[in-house]
């Protein structure tokens, strides 16, 4: 098996990728250290780092040899050992001149091909799923705050380990210094022309800003073990749907909409209640597609119970309250915003599961569907980021509303079998791909592609779904609301056999893009019906 892990400066690439070929027995390749050793070479015979022919030349002829020590991996250059000498400030500051020039990647490529031949192997870098091995059976993306990567490299290079040590310090003038390097250094990697620094459009996006190093290495055994059983891998924004690799499906420049704009303690918090959930992500993904046994009639239900089984299975009371609660919310929303769905008959009418994708501009919005439908008989379950999940008591409040949490910015293949089992139960499942709320039409916009997997594993129709003027409720900037009219619109299912492509990685970016497509032109109908509202 082939594991790549890529990602930026500091992003943990070397401890995770490391901790994996311990685990797992796979031979490591640090690719980095390679650009590093070559760098250091330049340096050390005084060769001009801008002279790309002369780096070239010296890239071309060296051997680069990696072997072992008491200490981990060494690594030497035309039979010197330089394990040290490449992890030093200069070497860190001319590294990404010297990995820009083609010849000297097409020499490093070469000798990586070379090494990963064999197979089994975890190899991590900058270009490892999108050039070196792109049909490595897993691949990650890893990302962190940079922040968050330069306090671990300060306090890496003072001798400690943040990873394991939340409460290390390092020298705040350090810090900041490495800070700029890293930034410098990302800029450089992500816009050069010869294989940029970016993901791999199958990699899976793990943000690891508040994950311990071994919660990041359970979730990449758990996709290699998800890889092994599915003979392939699930794909990257199949697995995270509202992760942060947007570059697939942008009708607009990419936005920010990712877990990284999380509270630290939100994310710290949920990767907290995951590892308390004590189950690795493959293994209860698997279990969460069996149908989990009967719940227990009242009291003594586990969040989990909840987002495994179908609505009309929960306990009376929950039904009971949820009866309750969405009278009330539908009966106060139809009086301050008065809310009408044209076209109802197109979602009341369809007794299949189906996936529900619409823009997202207010929290009224996924009142409006999921009220709107509950009528009528139809169950509608939000898939909602996991930040909210701050409290018991918003948890409790999500769960009995039918609501799937999902982890952005990671592989959460948990949450996309709860849905697939959703959608097969018969139930529809509301995404917003955008991510966010998006409270102008200035406001970049990145479409989160996942809800195609979902659609396409339970084998359910996508439905584009518009809203207008719930915008207006809550300008931007306050947290006044406003009274107002607010509509919607439902679309016609678009089904996979109608999309005209063939294969199913064509077919799902194919429905991520006439989905969103329909959503947009349902949106502009609408305000074309009702001039002012945005
Ligand atoms: O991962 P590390 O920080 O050791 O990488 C050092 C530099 O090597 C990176 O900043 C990048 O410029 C370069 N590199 C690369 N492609 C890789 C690995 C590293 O361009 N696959």
């Amino acid at each position: 098996m082939i594991v790549a892990i890529d990602g930026p400066a500091g992003s943990g690439k070397s401890t995770t990728a490391h901790a994996i070929a311990d685990r797992c027995n796979l031979t490591f390749l640090d690719t980095g250290a390679m650009y590093r050793a070559v760098t250091w070479r330049c340096l050390d015979s005084g060769v001009d780092v801008s002279d790309g022919d002369a780096v070239s030349a010296v890239a071309e002829r060296a051997k680069i040899v990696f072997g072992k020590s008491a200490d981990g991996q060494t690594v030497s250059i035309d039979g010197q050992d330089v394990t040290r000498q490449i992890r030093t400030p200069e070497v860190d500051r001319n590294v990404s001149v010297v990995s820009a020039y083609p010849r000297v990647r097409e020499a490093m490529v070469a000798r990586q091909r070379e090494l990963g031949a064999a197979g089994d192997v975890v190899a991590e870098g900058r270009d490892i799923g999108t050039v070196v091995f792109p049909n490595a059976e897993v691949k990650v993306f890893l990302t962190a705050d940079a922040a968050a990567r330069a306090h671990r490299r300060a306090v890496q290079r003072e001798g400690g380990d943040a990873g394991r040590d939340a409460a290390a310090k390092a020298d705040a003038a350090e810090e900041r210094q490495i800070l700029q390097d890293l930034v410098r250094r990302d800029k450089l990697d992500s816009s050069r022309k010869e294989s940029p620094l970016r993901p791999a459009a199958d990699a899976h996006m793990i943000d690891n800003s508040a994950l311990t190093p071994e919660q990041v290495v359970q979730q990449i055994v758990d996709l290699m073990d998800a890889a092994r059983a599915q003979g392939e891998a699930p794909k990257a924004g199949e697995v995270a749907p509202f992760d942060d690799g947007g570059e697939r499906t942008s009708p607009s420049p990419a936005a920010d909409g990712g877990a990284a704009d999380a509270p630290a303690g939100a994310r710290a918090k949920d990767a907290a209640a995951e590892k308390g959930a004590g189950k690795p992500a493959a293994k209860a993904a698997a279990k969460s597609k069996a149908p989990a046994g009967r719940m227990r009639a009242f009291a003594g239900n586990s969040f989990d119970d909840y987002y495994d089984h179908g609505m009309k299975e929960f306990p009376l009371p929950a039904r009971a309250l949820l009866a309750v609660a969405a009278t009330i919310v539908w009966a106060v929303t139809k009086v301050l915003w008065p809310w009408r769905i044209e076209d109802v008959r197109l979602l009341r009418d369809d007794a299949r599961g189906r996936m529900i994708v619409m823009n997202h501009t207010s929290m009224l919005d996924p009142v409006v569907i999921v009220c709107g439908l509950y009528f009528h008989g139809i169950r509608v379950r939000p898939i909602s980021k996991s930040e909210f999940n701050k409290t018991d008591f918003v948890s409790w409040l999500f769960s009995r509303a039918g609501a799937i949490p999902v982890r952005r910015g990671t592989a959460d293949l948990k949450a996309v079998r709860r849905a697939q089992a959703a959608l097969t139960r018969g139930e529809c499942v509301l995404v917003f791909p955008e991510g966010t709320r998006i409270k102008s039409d200035d406001q970049p916009v990145t479409i989160h592609g996942g809800f195609a997997l979902m659609a396409q594993m339970a084998k359910a129709p996508v439905q584009p779904v518009a809203i207008v003027g719930a915008r207006d409720i809550t300008p931007k900037g306050t947290h006044w609301k406003r009274f107002g009219r607010v509509f919607c619109k439902a679309g016609e299912c678009i089904e996979f056999s109608d999309l005209g492509v063939r294969g199913r990685k064509q077919q799902a970016l194919r429905m991520e893009e006439v989905a969103m497509e329909r959503v947009y032109a349902l949106r502009d109908e609408l305000r074309r019906e009702h001039p002012g509202k945005m």
